[in-house]
Order: C-alpha cells, then structure tokens, then sequence
C-alpha cells in the first residue's frame, strides 16, 4: 500500500526568486496538507548526506554546493498517494522535459536548479523527514 506522507524542499534559487509562496499554493491546492515546515539553510555537510545516494554521480559536487548556497524550505507533506501524486505535481527532474503546469516547469530555472525537491519512495520520504523534522515539530 502507497504511503501518505512525502517530503519537499523549495531548493535556494526558487526561495530567492521569490517563488515559495505560488509553490507552496500549488501543493495546498492539489490537496497536501502541510505537516511540519520550516525555512532553514543546509551546511555543505549537511546537504552532502542528504544527497549521499549520489555521491557517484558526477554532478554531486555542485549539487551539494548549490543546496547549501542559501535559504531552503523544507516541509512534510500528506495526502492519500502522497510520493507519486508530489512527483507528479512537481513534473521531471530535467524541467525541459517537465509537463506543462508541473512546477518544475513553471519555477524550475535549469536542471540543477530544478526549484524543488521530492521523495522517490515511502521509506525515503520518512528518512528525509526524520533529517530535518523533530516530533515535536510536526502536526
Ligand atoms: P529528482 O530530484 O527528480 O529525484 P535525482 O534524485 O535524480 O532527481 O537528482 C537529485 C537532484 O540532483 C536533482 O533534483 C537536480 O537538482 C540534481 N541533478 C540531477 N541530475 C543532474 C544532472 N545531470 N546535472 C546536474 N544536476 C543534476
Ligand atoms: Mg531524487
């Protein structure tokens, strides 16, 4: 059975265009409801672990360079379906190849600067929520 939790990050860029508050009226509109969220800013580090999956990759380096370039928000999200029905709002990785109205193609600007992130799986999505949520942050 698919889980009902998934977690989001509004990546740096998309903080600093000022596009969190029509991301975030996008997800309430598509029927998540918000549990926890916070805006914080990720250390290289810390940002390093949270990407360790792609350590190998070649565009690791930057990636966690970039994470940690600024202020993110973080949020947990619920809803019946939860990690494919926000994979599905928030369209491709690469946003050229994003669905129109998915909100890496409205806010995305380039595919490392995709403006969000999006759990990939059940157990992922609670990983990634228990990095950055304490119980006494969530509702
Ligand atoms: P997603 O975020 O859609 O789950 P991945 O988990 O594959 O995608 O990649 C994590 C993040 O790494 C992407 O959201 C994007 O910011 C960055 N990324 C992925 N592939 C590339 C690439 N080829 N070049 C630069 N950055 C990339
Ligand atoms: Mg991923």
């Amino acid at each position: 059975m698919n889980g009902n939790l998934t977690f989001t990050m509004i990546k740096p860029t998309a903080f600093k265009n000022n596009s969190a508050g029509a991301i975030l009226k996008m997800i309430n509109e598509a029927g998540f409801v918000i549990k926890a969220m916070k805006l914080t800013r990720l250390t290289p580090e810390l940002a390093g672990e949270f990407y360790a999956v792609h350590k190998a990759r070649p565009f690791y380096g930057e990636l966690v360079e970039f994470m940690s370039s600024g202020p993110i928000i973080a949020a947990l999200l619920e809803k019946e379906n939860a990690v494919e029905d926000y994979r599905t709002l928030i369209g491709a990785t690469n946003p050229e190849n994003a669905a129109d109205g998915t909100i890496r193609k409205l806010y995305a600007t380039n595919l490392q600067q995709n403006a969000v992130h999006g759990s990939d799986s059940d157990d992922n999505a609670n990983i990634e929520a228990d990095f950055f949520f304490s119980k006494m942050e969530r509702f």
